[in-house]
């Protein structure tokens, strides 16, 4: 493909591109095919001889598109949202263009500054305390990251690190260190509530440490509190173990519940102030892979207690969620850079230059688990520029504020629906309500539950059978429930409002029956 061919391509694709979007409420949101479609509709081998571009793009409709389930639809209430927009795919066809595996900063010098820069500004447009930013007292500031679970991983390696070195005796060395090291890391143990997503778990996992899950529940709105956190650290305490982990989450993933930041600084602060073994201290990272997104607005900030966050070390959020931006763009912030640094530096004379040597550039390879790492932070420079801060604001309000007529019609129809939690940034979470012949009953009898669960995955599975919206499921205390999010940027109050239409008119049906 020369250049004029790239640029009929081009313009093609664009034009297929703008065509799909404008056109995407006419599809089914979810993909109907069966496993193993594509193998039967593709050769066996590449080409030999190489295909005009029009055969290839022919098989994007034909072939590749049965086989998507659509994200931007505005029927898909499903899970979080998966963004995107024009200006980030055009930061996208930008990166594409200037590809580089740029893990130092002499190998692209703006791509390492501009992402320092971008993140100071998403940093100060989330409301987040001045020692995030890079510019900020404690040499803070961000990272972009592949996505929220990369980055707990990091968040996690540079925390036990950084606990080793400050509960070792630092004139340990040699096979000494390592004896004490191993003994140290047996007991240590990450923290995590049975809300908090499992990418937290899966670090543990991964680095080798102790995972304890904290029981959270319905009286506490699924939230981690002061005392539940209190009485699970002295029950570390008194097994011998050591915390030094926790992800404290804004936003999570069943129910999009808050955590207590205030009651959490408490509880680590009496924690600190007794003696036991450890005496390091924990580092707790807040994970706001998808909520973090409405901090752009001033009353979220507020609402969530964000500065409290000045005391924690590590804070999470996916632009690729709700915030305009496509995947990936999961954006780290940590209060003292030096933690990534000491963790995750590794040498080799390979990657030596003079720009690295003389100290004041930032490598972003010691700063995450890839060496190589691709020119993101352009799509979030377009992206802050194009909608600006009050475009994203209106973003943020006017989908949390769908979800919250959402909620409000369901609680008008108590007799088809029970919501359970929510609205909590537009994720609603509801079940069907108990039918008339068992209303009577008592609520938590098992036969009651039993036939209240089968009600509500009746409900889900119809309206999914529909095609013309996707909602997804999660357990509540053995409560099975359906998510309902507003978040998408297509979905406008007229989808919500045929999405209810339909909810309601499956619902009598199942109640009838
Ligand atoms: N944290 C929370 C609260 C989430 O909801 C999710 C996914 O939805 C994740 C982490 C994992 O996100 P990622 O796919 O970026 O690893």
């Amino acid at each position: 493909m020369d250049s004029k061919d790239f640029r009929e391509a081009a313009i093609s694709s664009i034009d297929e591109i703008i065509n799909y979007f404008d056109n995407l409420g006419d599809r089914d949101v979810v993909s109907t095919v069966e496993p193993g479609y594509l193998r039967k509709l593709l050769p066996s081998e590449a080409p030999d001889d190489g295909e005009p571009w029009t055969n290839i793009q022919r098989d994007i409709e034909a072939k590749i598109m049965p086989g998507i389930t659509h994200w931007q639809h505005p029927g898909f209430h499903a899970f979080f949202p998966c963004a995107t927009s024009y200006p980030s795919i055009l930061g996208e066809l930008y990166s594409a263009a200037l590809s580089g595996a740029c893990f130092n900063w002499i190998c692209s010098p703006a791509v390492t500054e501009l992402e320092t820069i971008v993140l100071d500004w998403l940093a100060k447009l989330l409301g987040l305390p001045e020692c995030f930013l890079s510019t900020g007292p404690t040499r803070g500031g961000g990272v972009i990251q592949g996505s929220a679970s990369e980055a707990v991983l990091t968040a996690m390696v540079a925390a036990r690190d950084k606990y080793l070195i400050e509960t070792i005796d630092s004139n340990l060395e040699g096979e000494a260190r390592e004896d004490v090291v191993a003994h140290k890391r047996s007991r240590m143990v990450a923290l995590a509530t049975n809300m908090t997503h499992s990418s937290t778990k899966k670090a543990a996992i991964i680095l080798g440490v102790r995972f304890k899950t904290i029981a959270v529940n319905a009286a506490d709105n699924y939230a981690l509190t002061e005392s539940v956190l209190a009485t699970t650290l002295a029950d570390c305490r008194a097994l011998g173990l050591e915390p030094f982990f926790l992800t404290a989450t804004l936003g999570t993933t069943d129910t999009c519940a808050v955590d207590d930041f205030a009651g959490i600084a408490s509880a680590l602060d009496s924690y600190n102030k007794e003696e036991g073994p450890g005496g390091g201290e924990i580092w707790v990272h807040v994970d706001a892979a998808y909520a973090g997104a409405a901090l752009v607005c001033p009353e979220v900030q507020a609402a969530t207690n964000i500065s409290l966050i000045n005391r924690f070390h590590s804070f999470d959020m996916n632009m690729h969620k709700w915030l305009l931006t496509n995947f990936d763009a999961s954006c780290l912030f940590v209060r003292n850079r030096n933690w990534f640094v000491q963790a995750l530096s590794v040498n080799q004379a390979v990657y030596g230059n003079s720009a690295s040597d003389g100290g004041l550039v930032t490598d972003y390879r010691e700063w995450q688990i890839p060496l190589g790492r691709r020119f993101r932070s352009l799509k979030i420079w377009f992206v802050l520029r194009s909608y600006g801060r009050d475009g994203l604001r209106e973003y943020i309000r006017r989908t949390t504020k769908l979800g919250e007529e959402f909620a409000g019609w369901m609680r008008e129809r108590k007799d088809l629906f029970e919501v359970l939690t929510g609205p909590s940034f537009a994720l609603t979470v509801f079940r069907m309500a108990a039918s008339p012949k068992e209303a009577d009953k008592e609520e938590g009898e098992p036969a009651v539950e039993d036939q209240r669960n089968a009600m509500t995955k009746k409900l889900c599975d119809e309206v999914n059978r529909s095609g013309r919206m996707w909602v997804t499921s999660t357990i509540l205390d053995g409560r099975f429930a359906i998510r309902f999010m507003t978040g998408v940027r297509r979905t406008e109050k007229e989808h919500v409002e045929a999405a209810f239409r339909l909810l309601v008119e499956a619902a009598e049906e199942i109640m009838n029956e």
